[in-house]
């Protein structure tokens, strides 16, 4: 679904299934972010398709972190000249114990390897310019990308509408989380694309919800 110019979201909004919602901007450079679970890819292509986007013209695919269900779909988009990126720190998770975190899930650990690794800071994308934050908390190489031009934050897992990532995974780390929660408050959003559930638009809207999810969870985590 197109939401605004150069900004696609395809929210996962499925109870039975879990898998991570997606999001493409397009522009010079063409960024999917968080494939998602393999079985949806060919249905997200299609989506896009419908949204007169054709998937064959990424170029680069970024994931905020390697939990599952936001990367084993990478490979079905990851032609031939197409990047990817994520941050070194899960790398080194992915490495040392990401496969068994795929087979908790009954999954087999996806092949494929980042092109390059992100670090906090900015990052060009043809006529863009977007900043990457390293996010640790609910795993230790989480980021979130912040798009100045729409004041777009896709926040991963670190924060949802109405909730927090867990911290209970390999990895996680309470105290971070809160950290980069609070890091992430200081942007300036008006639409917050959160790594599952509905998306939240409004600057006022998004204000209300880190106010509210620093004091429902901040005190339990
Ligand atoms: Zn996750």
């Amino acid at each position: 679904m197109k939401l605004k110019d150069g900004v696609f979201v395809y929210p996962w909004t499925s109870e039975q299934e879990n898998n991570s919602s997606s999001y493409l901007f397009t522009g010079k450079v063409n960024l999917l972010v968080d494939p998602g679970l393999k079985f949806n890819a060919e249905n997200l292509k299609e989506q896009m398709e419908e949204d007169g986007f054709d998937w064959k013209n990424i170029n680069l695919i970024i994931n905020t972190h390697l939990h599952p269900d936001h990367c084993e779909g990478d490979p079905a988009f990851k032609r031939k000249d197409v990047l990817l990126a994520y941050h070194q720190e899960e790398d080194k998770m992915f490495k040392s114990f990401g496969r068994q975190f795929f087979e908790l899930f009954g999954l087999e650990p996806p092949d494929f390897q980042a092109d390059f690794f992100l670090k906090d800071g900015d990052l060009i994308l043809g006529e863009k310019n977007v900043q990457v934050y390293h996010t640790p908390g609910h795993s230790p190489g989480s980021i979130c990308l912040y798009f100045p031009d729409t004041r777009c934050l896709v926040s991963g897992d670190l924060i949802f509408y109405g909730g927090v990532g867990r911290t209970d995974f390999p990895g996680g780390n309470g105290r971070l989380l809160k950290q980069s929660i609070e890091r992430m408050e200081t942007l300036d959003i008006d639409c917050l694309l959160p790594g599952h559930g509905e998306i939240l638009q409004g600057a006022k809207e998004i204000k209300e919800n880190f106010r509210l999810i620093k004091r429902n969870y901040f005190g339990l985590i």
